[in-house]
């Protein structure tokens, strides 16, 4: 399992970064590619953030305790089988 992150959710409150056990998650710029597959809501949500989102970094560490999926106040993060992403 790794977590994967709905980019037209993620908001950057890092809610997923304070509360993973191992380090998974950094709080990044999204590169113009990734902006330009967002929606039109999403791009407006990500400018409001200083297009800021949280990534997946060491998805190997995951040990799919579900802590990230009930912290993200916007529901962005699902935990998926790594053949499934
Ligand atoms: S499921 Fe647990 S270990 Fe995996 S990224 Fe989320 S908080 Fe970290």
């Amino acid at each position: 399992m790794i977590p994967v992150i709905d980019r037209n959710r993620c908001e950057a409150k890092a809610a997923c970064v304070e509360v993973c056990p191992y380090d998974v998650f950094e709080i990044r710029t999204l590169s113009s590619p990734q902006r330009a597959q967002l929606s039109l809501r999403g791009r407006l949500k990500a400018w409001a953030h200083g297009n800021r989102q949280a990534f997946v970094v060491r998805a190997e560490d995951c040990h799919a305790c579900g802590l990230c999926v009930k912290a993200c106040p916007e529901q962005a993060i699902q935990l998926r089988v790594l053949s499934s992403v």
